[in-house]
């Protein structure tokens, strides 16, 4: 069933404990935690708590989840302040644009200074 937690999903995992993580902050749909690769001196993933594959299932199947995750975003950057210098919230959606866990996940990047086009 949709958001239903999937044994074999590793952010799954991370909601439930059973794979640690560094948590920066939770609300009672999300989880926020630094990636374990960062690819800025920010690097957080926000991920709901219910499994959904991507960032457009989770906003089909619970718009407010979707919601959440993007709020919890930029609660993330303030935290981290830096809103005043500028990040990116990137959804990879899909294997073709570098999506590797299908859990969906917003990372918020910050700390440096960004391109455009992203790669
Ligand atoms: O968008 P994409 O699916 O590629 O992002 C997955 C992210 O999850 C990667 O940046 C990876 O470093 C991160 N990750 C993590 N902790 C894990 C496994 C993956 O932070 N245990």
């Amino acid at each position: 069933m949709a958001g239903e937690p999937q044994t074999d999903c590793l952010f799954c995992k991370i909601v439930t404990g059973d794979i640690p993580a560094t948590i920066v902050r939770e609300s009672a749909t999300t989880v926020a935690f630094r990636d374990i690769n960062p690819q800025a001196p920010t690097h957080v993933l926000v991920i709901p708590k219910a499994h959904y594959p991507d960032a457009a299932a989770l906003a089909a199947g619970d718009p407010q989840a979707a919601a959440d995750v993007l709020r919890e975003a930029g609660l993330v950057a303030a935290d981290e302040k830096i809103t005043e210098t500028g990040y990116r919230i990137v959804l990879n959606t899909g294997a073709g644009a570098g999506q590797t866990v299908f859990h969906a996940h917003a990372h918020v990047l910050g700390g440096r200074g960004m391109q455009w086009p992203p790669g």
